[in-house]
């Protein structure tokens, strides 16, 4: 490999954007691709956010599928028949949002992708900072699965989770800073899956927060 290339998991969110613009930083937009899970989500609107996305930022994307995450049930985000709630599960202390096992299949199917490709850095949008204490975005988590597919795969892959201790402020600063203002506008975070978004659940919140702690405009607000 005569330069390091970057795999980045684009959701289309503005977590996974921020990161997208930050990989084209590091590692040269040439040296950029994009893959985004259809994993069943109810709203196909990510799939269209993350594919505009890429457009803008001039990085290739290829929707990979994954529908077995549907058929489990249990969560918010893949089954029609349960609400998003602010509230968290007594069980697990978790929201319902949560999917469980999401991001550790989405690196692995990431590593298994990139493999052949002689890919070997892949970037996600996890942050243990500020967000819904969902496990597997956390520090640990993430250690341990690249560990995981090192072994597993023979090969020496690195996962940067460039925002992992930012908050949503910083995150939101950090976009300003690289220029990533202009593809918030095309991203996609509300739980509700509408545009514009909802407004008052969990996601729309914790990103508006941000943006009104950093005293900068979401770009979407004013797209919409
Ligand atoms: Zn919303």
């Amino acid at each position: 490999m005569s330069e390091e290339r970057a795999l980045v998991v684009l959701s289309g969110g503005q977590d996974s954007t921020t990161c997208l613009y930050w990989a084209m930083k590091r590692f040269g937009p040439e040296n950029v691709s994009s893959v985004t899970f259809d994993y069943g989500q109810r709203h196909g609107l990510e799939l269209q956010c993350a594919a505009r996305v890429a457009a803008l930022a001039g990085v290739s994307n290829e929707v990979l599928p994954i529908d077995t995450f549907a058929a489990l049930g249990g969560n918010a985000l893949t089954d029609d028949e349960i609400d998003v709630q602010s509230d968290v599960a007594e069980q697990s202390g978790l929201p319902n949002t949560f999917v469980p096992g999401r991001n550790l299949i989405f690196l692995t199917f990431a590593a298994a992708y990139a493999y052949p490709r002689e890919i070997r850095d892949l970037v996600t949008g996890v942050a243990q900072t500020d967000y819904s204490g969902y496990p597997d975005c956390r520090e640990t988590t993430i250690s341990a699965l690249e560990v995981a597919l090192n072994c597993g795969m023979e090969a020496d892959f690195r996962i940067h989770t460039p925002l992992m201790h930012r908050s949503k402020r910083e995150t939101v600063e950090l976009a300003r800073d690289l220029g990533a203002l202009p593809a918030m506008a095309l991203t996609h975070t509300c739980y509700n899956g509408q545009r514009p978004p909802c407004g008052h659940c969990p996601a729309c919140q914790l990103r508006a927060r941000g943006f009104r702690e950093a005293g900068i405009a979401d770009p979407l607000l004013d797209a919409t």
